[in-house]
């Protein structure tokens, strides 16, 4: 059955109207006829993202919300769903200025991705339909998580529809089931003829952040799966036994981004003891200790990597400080809820979660959150003082040279990419008007931006190419 995409995401807001599972009652199917009418004239063209470094819309680096989206898989026990019901309950997001498009204040929530098998009682039903009755998002695993890189078309379709149908036995209507996650995160391009076909809005199964020249901090913004996955073809450089995925219109990857482990460097800023890249080279055959990148679930973590509770905190935190100090790509981590019934695990994954809220601008949001972030990016404008000067020196670069020029005029030059552009921007982060324009003096060509409502003082210049934007503090003079 095909259904419209951009209808599906709609369509879990829209479950929040539902509270009696019978829904007999006269006001609530008044409610949902008229929250339908709204999402059909919603309804848009297909989204199409292409991979990007750059947050979407321009938006500065320091103004975009650092995005923590947590999925649980399989959901075989029970206490362990319960558990990470109750972390996630207990917690709300930063307060900022009380957007609701920045998720400013929200209580946190998470994804379930169930595998349907495991719905076979009641009490793992009603917790699954109290969790969607509670905001939480409830996902597809397929039935008998035994797919894998050679299953059919039919075979995933059968998996996905079964899956579906234990939901539907919870009280979990199809129309809120949007994301779906490979068991093993093995996947073939079948998977992805079979999402088209069933109407999926998104996958959250290929690994991303493999690229050589990329590591948290630089890892591609959320997209869609129209020109494939880039994700997808670094894996098969690493001659891991993927397909390339070819094009698959509208269909959003969120993407389970690699966790960097510390270098010894910085081990003991994280409360880990020297040597983790090391020790995990003697667990894990295929791990490289010059990058320190490791597959983004618990399970890795915990299985592969024989990782201490410390160290699992430890990883966490410093794979967040990239992503924050860097282009805020989201954080993603792939969990699954058997393991928080221990309480170790637990009180790490609470601790790690406490941590991130401890920045201003960490939002911990659901799938569908960030994909409806994605198709309306809007800035936290949380009145940002300055960049500081950490930040600074991150995104700094000698790529371009930048000088003031008189008449509000600031010149960028110093690059051979054609296809740079420039902004200018507020220390709170907001956009300042400006024209810009390219010039060229014999071989010396750039661009000059001129803002005809700017005083003297400090202004940010982004200048983007084709890979990152950079930022530059710069001092405007009286006179300007
Ligand atoms: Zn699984």
């Amino acid at each position: 059955m095909k259904r419209n995409l951009n209808n599906r995401l709609d369509c879990l807001s829209l479950c929040s109207f539902i509270r009696g599972r019978g829904m007999q009652n006269k006001s609530t199917w008044c409610t949902l006829t008229m929250a339908l009418m709204l999402v059909v004239s919603r309804s848009i063209v297909g989204d199409n993202v292409a991979p990007s470094q750059s947050p979407p819309n321009d938006i500065p680096v320091f103004n975009v919300p650092q995005f923590l989206v947590f999925g649980f898989d399989d959901q075989d026990e029970l206490s362990g769903m319960q558990a990470v019901i109750g972390i996630f309950k207990q917690r709300k997001n930063p307060q900022g200025l009380g957007q609701k498009e920045t998720f400013d204040g929200t209580p946190l929530r998470c994804a379930f991705y169930t595998a349907g098998q495991y719905l076979d009682y009641t009490t793992i039903k009603n917790l699954h339909y109290q969790a969607l009755s509670d905001g939480f998002e409830i996902g597809n695993h397929t039935y008998s998580h035994t797919t894998g890189f050679n299953t059919s078309q039919s075979t995933w379709e059968n998996e996905m529809e079964q899956c579906n149908s234990m939901l539907a036995s919870a009280g979990i209507p199809e129309e809120s089931i949007v994301g779906f996650r490979t068991p093993f995160l093995e996947y073939n391009n079948a998977t992805f003829k079979a999402m088209t076909s069933l109407g999926f809005l998104y996958d959250c199964s290929i690994e991303e952040g493999f690229e050589k020249d990329q590591t948290a901090g630089s890892y591609f913004w959320p997209h869609t799966l129209d020109n494939g996955s880039p994700g997808n073809k670094a894996m098969i450089e690493l001659n891991q036994p993927y397909e390339l995925i070819k094009s698959y219109p509208g269909i959003w990857e969120i993407a389970c981004y690699d966790l960097i482990l510390p270098h010894d460097s910085i081990c003991e800023n994280y409360g880990i003891s020297r040597g983790l890249r090391a020790r995990t080279c003697n667990t894990i055959d295929y791990f490289d200790t010059t990058t320190g990148k490791l597959t983004g679930l618990d399970y890795n973590l915990i299985e592969e990597a024989e990782v201490s509770a410390d160290e699992f905190l430890g990883i966490l935190k410093y794979t967040l400080d990239l992503n924050y100090e860097g282009n805020r790509a989201p954080m993603t981590f792939g969990a699954h809820s058997r393991y928080y019934s221990n309480t170790t695990w637990a009180r790490q994954l609470e601790d790690f979660i406490d941590y991130a809220l401890s920045y201003p601008d960490v939002r911990i949001v659901r799938p569908v959150d960030l994909i409806s972030w994605m198709r309306d990016p809007t800035p936290l404008d949380t009145g940002v003082t300055g960049i500081t000067d950490d930040l600074h020196r991150k995104y700094s670069t000698d790529a371009f040279r930048i000088n003031v020029l008189p008449h509000r005029s600031i010149q960028i030059s110093g690059y051979n990419d054609g296809t740079v552009t420039a902004a200018l921007f507020a220390l709170n982060g907001k956009k300042i008007p400006s024209v810009c324009r390219g010039f060229s003096h014999g071989k010396t060509r750039g661009l000059v931006l001129t803002a005809s409502s700017v005083s003297a003082g400090v202004v940010i210049v982004s200048v983007k190419n084709r890979r990152m934007t950079y930022y530059r503090k710069v001092q405007l003079r009286d006179g300007f």
